[in-house]
């Protein structure tokens, strides 16, 4: 039986966000608190798995501070747990005294432009789970050969990911972790040219210096950016961006490519500002076959920095592909409240908030991106979890005070009661056994290329795996 002082915390998602949140709390709690960290895939580490650019494996390292944290006595793994479907809302405020919500934000924005949905155009949060071998996007469509040209709306890191794995070289992209299908799929692309289309100027854009700086480095495609449309970006005032050392930076890098001799690459990626889709247009076959562009220009926002207001002029580029990225959204989760307009769960500091009276409800948190907004790196979601973190226990701190163990208080505090419920609903359940025979196994799998892993793809294959391995 647990200590009557024990504190039972659930942590959904298994993202950096989860991580950092079920880190600190197993760290800064003393000896009271238990974690079980529950995951809708068999694999853990959310968007670091497979958001993070293949050829980005430094980036991808941080999971050995999360596997010090699933190393701790007092941290459990249930993957292959989908909630609203194998655990409930109820059953979670049954089984824990406070339940901390980190799902990300596993969707995408939409443009809401005419042709948006014609084959050949993509959301890049799709784009970019296929080529990391999310088992959601295995069977996405992605036809490489209709054509020679790409646009990819948005002037974000993900859009310069998704331009990078474009046109990156086989010899870049083999010592990579990509899935394997989509290596096939790359390796045979007849793309040669990928527009990056941005709707306000190059100091507005929300690249980061190092990802621009890569673009410039890649073995077999020029940067190409003109001159004059760089300038007639830049030709209104932002003192918000000249005041931030990234935008500087930034633009100095743009004009640094604007003033380069193209070295004659196969391939090419041109960044182009001050242009918003209007339309996608399809060929007789009904696939996309041009993108309709429209040339904004800046004024200023009511809400202070500048915004792109469209002009009347427009242009058509032939492109048989697009890609929208232009930021991601969160989904709501059954019984918990959402906010649909910002795609988030409403909450002071962490703590979730009623939709009805805006009050805390007792015992449920929020971590990361379905916190705060799809923004910042990997590590930004270290500090955010520790705001929540710290928001949990200034509440059990206060219950303490008042006599109860926790805001609230389950009926049925029980380790292994949850672990049977969680069994009985899913005979499937993955443990973080289970997920290292996973890892173990895509590792051996991908030393003989001297490539990290190959991933399983396919949550069938990723289930026989940590099934083989059991005790
Ligand atoms: P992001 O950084 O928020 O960029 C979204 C881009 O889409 C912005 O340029 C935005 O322009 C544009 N946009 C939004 N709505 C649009 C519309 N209707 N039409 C045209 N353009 C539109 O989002 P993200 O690229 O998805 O990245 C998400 C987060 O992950 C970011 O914090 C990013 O830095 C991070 N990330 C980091 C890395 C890395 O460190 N290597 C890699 C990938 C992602 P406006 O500015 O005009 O709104």
């Amino acid at each position: 039986m647990p200590d009557e002082t024990t504190i039972r915390i659930a942590v959904i998602g298994s993202g950096p966000a989860g991580f950092y949140a079920a880190g600190h709390l197993l760290k800064d709690a003393a000896e009271r608190i238990e974690v079980d960290m529950l995951e809708r895939l068999p694999t853990p580490w959310g968007l670091v798995r497979s958001g993070v650019a293949p050829d980005h494996p430094k980036i991808k390292s941080v999971t050995r501070i999360y596997e010090k944290t699933a190393a701790h006595p007092r941290f459990r793994y249930f993957g292959n747990v989908t909630f609203g479907e194998h655990i409930s809302h109820e059953d979670l405020l049954a089984h824990y005294h406070a339940i901390v919500y980190a799902t990300g934000s596993p969707s995408d924005r939409a443009l809401g432009i005419p042709g948006e949905e014609l084959p050949g155009s993509h959301a890049a949060t799709d784009f970019v789970g296929w080529y990391n071998g999310h088992p959601d996007q295995t069977d996405l469509e992605v036809d490489l050969l209709c054509t020679e040209r790409a646009v990819v709306i948005g002037n974000g890191n993900v859009a310069l990911d998704v331009a990078r794995m474009l046109v990156l070289a086989p010899s870049e992209l083999a010592p990579t972790d990509t899935a394997d299908h989509a290596l096939e799929v790359l390796a045979a692309s007849r793309v040669r040219e990928v527009v990056v289309v941005g709707r306000r100027g190059p100091a507005q854009a929300a690249f980061t210096n190092p990802e621009l700086l890569e673009l410039g480095e890649l073995a077999d495609a020029d940067v190409i950016v003109d001159a004059d449309e760089l300038e007639r970006g830049l030709a209104v005032a932002d003192p918000a961006a000249e005041a931030n050392t990234t935008s500087r930076r930034n633009v100095e890098i743009l004009r640094s490519y604007a003033a380069r001799t193209p070295a004659g690459h196969a391939k090419r990626i041109v960044l182009r500002f001050l242009r918003s889709p209007a339309a996608l247009h399809p060929d007789e076959h009904g696939r996309l076959a041009s993108v309709e562009l429209i040339r904004n220009e800046l004024v200023p926002a009511p809400a202070g920095g500048l915004r792109a207001q469209p002009t009347d002029e427009r242009e058509t580029i032939a492109a048989g592909l697009a890609f929208r990225a232009i930021g991601y959204r969160g989904l709501p989760l059954p019984g918990v409240p959402f906010e649909e307009r910002s795609g988030l769960i409403p909450n002071e500091a962490g703590r979730v908030l009623d939709r009805a009276s805006g009050a805390p409800l007792p015992g449920e948190y929020v971590v990361g991106w379905i916190k705060r907004g799809p923004t910042g790196v990997i590590g930004t979601n270290k500090k955010d979890a520790q705001e929540t973190v710290d928001a949990i226990l200034a509440d059990l701190a206060s219950a303490a005070e008042q006599g109860r163990p926790a805001p609230h208080v389950p009926d049925s505090p029980d380790a292994g009661a949850v672990e049977e419920l969680l069994r009985a609903r899913n005979p499937d359940l993955v443990t973080y056994t289970g997920w290292e025979a996973i890892d173990r196994h895509e590792r051996s799998r991908g030393e003989p290329a001297g490539r990290p892993r190959v991933k399983l793809t396919r949550i069938d294959e990723m289930l026989r795996v940590a099934a083989a391995e059991k005790p």
